[in-house]
């Protein structure tokens, strides 16, 4: 059977730029042609453009027919998902149509989804085709253990057990933030402070964000984690303002840095729960600034925009986070309303190392200048790397070498000490 129309479809999230050629094919059976028979191994599923097709299985050698289908309707599905033979003989009822997907077009999906979902599919699967069985008079299969539905169950459970523990975590106070003190470098004083979660969990052990906010951004638990963190973290500015006013009488308030990811955005009502955190609160919005990385700028731009938007009205400062990692590129940026940019410690850590890290540090920091927005230099280890952002005009650093993240109780003891760098 020729494939008569053959064609390369590009798809893929375009905006991110990714695109992956993949195989869609059109074949034509005439009235009576096998498309494929029970017990085949399946390389395809079908999608019927014009025609009818008949699916048939064997009871006691004798051919039943337990549906047709008709434009518009997908066959030959199931073995997409699991690896088994086909279960039944698909037979072109008229002359007919369809687009062939290839087998790996599902593959990739699946391999990338949630394994929750994952699992409810195959479960769902193995239902219909013990039930199927059954219809054909076989036996349903039984006490088989399939090695596959076996990897992807005891991801789940894994998935489930840290999503439960996570939820039990909150509730049972096992979050915390710890503070970074962000400073002004012409003057080496602090000028504000970046909220950083913690979980440390009721065995003692502490799980790094760089593990958690992955897990809570796949289970959506990230809006709740979110809310909580800018929550705390304004009770905590309230603290260490009033410590601050005393120890600095002659500086302007500090501000206070809460990281927000993009995914806690992707609702745009979610803004409005920020806001109303905002407003409970009374604190000053100016006094706010939320960080958000840029991949959120590259992924959905149109979105983006609406949501920093939304976001600014509120009075409060926007910073974007890890600039320079990733998709960066410049042109998006005058199309957000962004105050501040955070520059990636890995540029910062090679600048002595690298003459391109140097290079692009002080480009960067032109760049933002030209632009209107304060850079904040992140991971400074060391003091040359302190001293040369100092001297590329950049207004704010971050890192080790002044401090390193702490309780909000040793950060108040830290301000009254009033150090300077
Ligand atoms: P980030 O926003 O880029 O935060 C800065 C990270 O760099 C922090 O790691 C901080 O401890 C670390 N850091 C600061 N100075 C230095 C330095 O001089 N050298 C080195 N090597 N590291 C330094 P941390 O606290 O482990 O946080 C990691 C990431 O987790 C954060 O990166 C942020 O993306 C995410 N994260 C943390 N808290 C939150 C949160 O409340 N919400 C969200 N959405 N993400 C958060
Ligand atoms: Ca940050
Ligand atoms: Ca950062």
């Amino acid at each position: 059977m020729p494939y008569n129309r053959i064609y390369l479809k590009l798809t893929g999230n375009s905006t991110t730029g990714f695109r992956m050629p993949k195989m869609v094919f059109s074949r034509q059976f005439a009235a009576g042609d096998e498309i494929f028979r029970l017990g085949d191994h399946a390389r395809n599923a079908y999608i019927i453009e014009r025609g009818e097709v008949e699916i048939s299985l064997l009871r006691d050698g004798e051919k039943v027919v337990i549906a047709t289908l008709g434009q518009g309707e997908i066959f030959g599905e199931m073995s997409m998902i699991d690896d088994a033979p086909r279960s039944a003989t698909v037979t072109a009822a008229a002359d007919t149509e369809v687009v062939v997907i290839q087998r790996s077009r599902f593959q990739q999906p699946l391999k990338t989804s949630d394994p929750l979902m994952n699992m409810l599919l195959r479960v769902v699967l193995t239902r219909f085709r013990d039930a199927q069985r059954q219809l054909s008079g076989m036996r349903a299969k039984s006490g088989e253990i399939d090695p596959a539905m076996e990897e992807i169950r005891t991801l789940a459970f894994h998935r489930i057990q840290v999503e439960k523990d996570m939820r039990q975590g909150l509730e049972a106070d096992e979050f915390e933030l710890h503070y970074q003190p962000i400073i002004r470098l012409e003057s080496g004083l602090i000028a504000g402070f970046e909220a950083l979660m913690r979980w440390r969990k009721n065995d003692g052990d502490m799980v790094s964000p760089m593990e958690f906010i992955p897990l809570a951004e796949e289970t959506g638990l990230i809006a709740e984690l979110g809310r909580w963190a800018l929550r705390v973290a304004i009770q905590d500015h309230g603290r260490f303002a009033n410590r601050y006013r005393t120890a600095f009488p002659d500086l302007p308030m500090p501000f206070m840095s809460v990281n927000v990811s993009g995914l806690q955005l992707s609702e745009l009502s979610e803004i409005d729960q920020l806001e109303a955190i905002i407003k409970e609160s009374g604190v000053d919005p100016a006094h706010i600034k939320l960080e958000i990385t840029e991949t959120l700028m590259v992924q959905n731009p149109d979105h983006a925009t609406k949501a920093l938007n939304k976001i600014k009205e509120l009075g409060v400062s926007i910073a974007i986070d890890d600039f320079g990692t990733g998709y960066s590129s410049l042109s998006y940026l005058h199309q957000f309303p962004l105050d501040t940019l955070k520059i990636d410690r890995a540029f910062v850590n090679n600048m002595d190392k690298s003459q391109n890290s140097g290079r692009i540090v002080s480009s960067i920091a032109q760049l933002a200048l030209a632009m209107e927005m304060d850079i904040v230099a992140e991971g400074i280890e060391e003091k040359p790397q302190m001293d040369a952002l100092r001297e590329l005009g950049c207004q704010y650093g971050q890192g080790y070498y002044m401090a390193k993240p702490a309780p909000a109780d040793a950060i108040m003891e830290l301000i009254d000490s009033r150090p300077g760098w």
